[in-house]
């Protein structure tokens, strides 16, 4: 595999970042995840903008690459890739000092690819199983400590989320994602997606002020539902609200729509509405080849 490190082309095994980079000291970093669908970036504005927003969020509003899209296309060239994962990292660097960021940013930029088919039968979503989900009392940290809706290096929290989830797990099932609720017992999202639920046939999901990522596969969903006339509300939700709910489901880039099988060991039908979302989120990528 070939990565992109610092403007330069370098093979995987030789790709490395200084152990003196902030983004690996501190988690100093701005990040995105990335899905290539035929060769072109699905929606690559709204993730630049993402990056971008984050990197002014810690004062190093020029840290992103004017060339970063061509860089992108490069390393996916190299790789001979069409279906791909793509992560770009924007690290604050090598500084002089210690903890006070230096106003003076060279900043790294690595992106790295994997190759992540769209597989499966009839064009259908790259998760292999659809999702176990489980309530966790591990809280959301709060935005008044760390902003939700910037994309950083520092993925602690959900990382502690998914530590509970293996050492309190009972039983066979196995939960691979955690619900996280902040600390009025709100829900806020996954570790690393955004929760919908459906209930009497109204799309429901946390508003962007509930301590979420704003989540750009959420906002391409909630815009075919509304293109689509399905009816859609934004709100702040208790565990009650989704435990009523009749479908649930769960997005981010890699798994696009995962429908969610299992919340807090009660089952839930996958059912036609998320199966509707997620034909129209495929037509979407099919536009792509
Ligand atoms: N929330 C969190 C905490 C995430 O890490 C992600 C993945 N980036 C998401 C939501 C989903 O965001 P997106 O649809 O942009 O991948």
């Amino acid at each position: 595999m070939y990565y992109h490190v610092n403007g330069e082309l370098v093979d995987s095994s030789n790709a490395s970042v200084s152990v003196r980079d902030r983004g690996f000291m501190y988690g100093d970093a701005a990040f995105e995840t990335l899905r290539a669908y035929g060769g072109s970036i699905f929606e690559w504005e709204a993730h630049l903008a993402r990056l971008k927003r984050t990197c002014e969020t810690l004062a190093m509003p020029d840290a992103v690459p004017g060339d970063l899209a061509n860089r992108v296309e490069e390393t996916l060239a190299a790789n001979d890739l069409e279906d791909a994962y793509v992560r770009v990292s924007v690290t604050r660097g090598e500084q002089p000092g210690k903890l006070t960021p230096h106003p003076t940013v060279e900043p790294t930029i690595v992106v790295i690819v994997a190759s992540l088919p769209r597989g499966g039968l009839d064009g259908r979503s790259i998760w292999d199983e659809p999702a176990v989900l489980r309530t966790v009392k591990t809280r959301r940290i709060p935005d008044e400590a760390l902003p939700a809706d910037i994309k950083t290096h520092n993925y602690l929290n959900g990382i502690l989320a998914r530590l509970e989830l293996r050492r309190t797990q009972r039983g066979d099932t196995i939960a691979d994602e955690a619900l996280i609720r902040d600390l009025n017992g709100y829900i806020t999202e996954g570790t690393t997606s955004n929760v919908f639920f459906i209930t009497d046939g109204t799309l429901c999901t946390p508003s962007l002020d509930a301590s979420i990522l704003p989540g750009i596969t959420r906002s391409v969903v909630l815009s075919l539902a509304q293109k689509v006339n399905i009816p859609v509300e934004t709100d702040h939700y208790r565990i009650e609200d989704i435990h009523a709910a009749n479908e649930v489901f769960l997005t981010n880039t890699t798994w696009e729509l995962r429908p969610v099988t299992t919340l807090d060991g009660i089952e839930i039908e996958t059912g036609a509405m998320t199966d509707r979302l997620i034909r129209l989120f495929n037509q979407r990528i099919e536009q792509f080849y």
